[in-house]
């Protein structure tokens, strides 16, 4: 079979490398006769792995003593609930940035825990294009508990990439599709939390990383496995963890450390970025409009100018062993996401093939 790349948003390819490493040790993980899925989670050998996979993660992405890092249940949709049950008592309100779809259902799901305020910071402009209000212009609540943003937004494609200026009050972020793929100053936010399974590992996982003062107020009805306070006192291990995802996202840790780190996979995101909006815009026959400084570098959505070509064009895509590339039901056209394990020859692939299907549908 000759390569296939997977241009999915999620669950996402994982690094060939990884998948070769858990396949080798599938059923005998470390000498232990078992799969590490079968081994107890307090078992000191998983213990070892499960610690040594946080200290990776803290080590890639400089994470201080100060904050928790937390593996949880429940995906992103599952913070969209636990952000406010911890962070927002009652009487207070809190600020919610909402840039695409899924910073827009972050607050939707928000305001069933308590008040929420929604500021809708994209702007349309005449000429077709997409934008943002900058940060300066937005109309923040001095005395919120929290602002919460989603820096990529996966569906949309579109990327804010200076952090947020909040004037002191905690900034929450929805990393889930942009975590690792290029450094950020993690002193800049009081909770950072990301689905696993577009940059990180398989799906079941959540990474959360709260800054510690900001822990011990959740709301009583906080179910327990939800409770940052609960999981950081035992080790994320209250109940039963993800023990799978967590080992596979520690593969994926470590494969990155090997690779150089955070700084070095963003250079590789970059140019792969650059390669796909250059071939994008250099042409009559796709576009993308979304403002070039608040264009996505994971999540590259783009259209056909002749919409009528897009089933055609996803048919030669999967021949040319280009899959997943049909764009989000909400946006239409397509959607080319290219986390950390897709390689630049992926991207080359699939610029090779537009290239081609352009001429030959002029
Ligand atoms: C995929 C995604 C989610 C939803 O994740 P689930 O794990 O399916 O709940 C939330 N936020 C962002 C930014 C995402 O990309």
């Amino acid at each position: 079979m000759s390569e296939v790349f997977n241009f999915c948003a999620g669950p996402a390819m994982l690094p060939a490398p990884v998948m070769l490493k858990a396949q080798a040790e599938f059923i005998n993980w470390n000498n232990t006769g078992s799969s590490v899925m079968e081994l107890s989670h307090r078992s000191g050998i998983y213990m070892e792995m499960a610690a040594q996979a946080e200290a990776d993660l803290r080590d890639l992405m400089a994470i201080p003593d100060n904050y928790k890092v937390l593996f949880c249940h429940g995906g992103g949709r599952g913070q969209f609930s636990a952000v406010p049950l911890n962070l927002l008592p009652q009487g207070k309100s809190a600020d919610y940035i909402v840039n695409g779809s899924w910073s827009k259902a972050a607050a939707v799901e928000a305001q069933n825990f308590g008040n929420v305020n929604v500021i809708n910071v994209r702007e349309e402009h005449d000429d077709g294009e997409t934008s943002l209000i900058p940060n300066a212009k937005w109309p923040l609540n001095s005395d919120a508990a929290y602002v919460h943003y989603c820096p990529n937004e996966t569906v949309d494609g579109i990327e804010i990439n200076e952090i947020p200026e909040t004037n002191g009050v905690p900034l929450v972020a929805d990393m889930s599709s942009t975590i690792l793929s290029h450094e950020i100053d993690v002193t800049k936010f009081g909770v950072i939390y990301a689905g696993a399974q577009k940059n990180i590992g398989p799906s079941g996982l959540t990474i959360v990383i709260v800054r510690e003062d900001l822990l011990g107020n959740a709301q009583l009805a906080t179910p327990c496995i939800m409770n940052y306070q609960t999981s950081a006192n035992n080790d994320s291990m209250y109940n039963t963890p993800p023990t799978y995802a967590w080992y596979l996202a520690g593969l994926v840790f470590q494969w990155l450390k090997e690779l150089g780190g955070v700084k070095a996979i963003a250079k590789v995101n970059q140019a792969k970025a650059d390669l796909l909006y250059k071939e994008i815009d250099g042409s009559d026959f796709y576009n993308n409009n979304i403002d070039e400084q608040y264009r996505s570098k994971m999540n590259i959505p783009f259209w056909l100018n002749d919409e009528s070509l897009n089933d055609k064009f996803l048919a030669e895509a999967e021949q040319h062993n280009l899959m997943a590339l049909k764009g989000h039901r909400i946006v239409g056209g397509m959607r080319a996401s290219i986390y950390n394990a897709m390689p630049i020859e992926g991207v080359q692939a699939l610029v090779n093939f537009m290239h081609k299907f352009a001429q030959e549908n002029k």
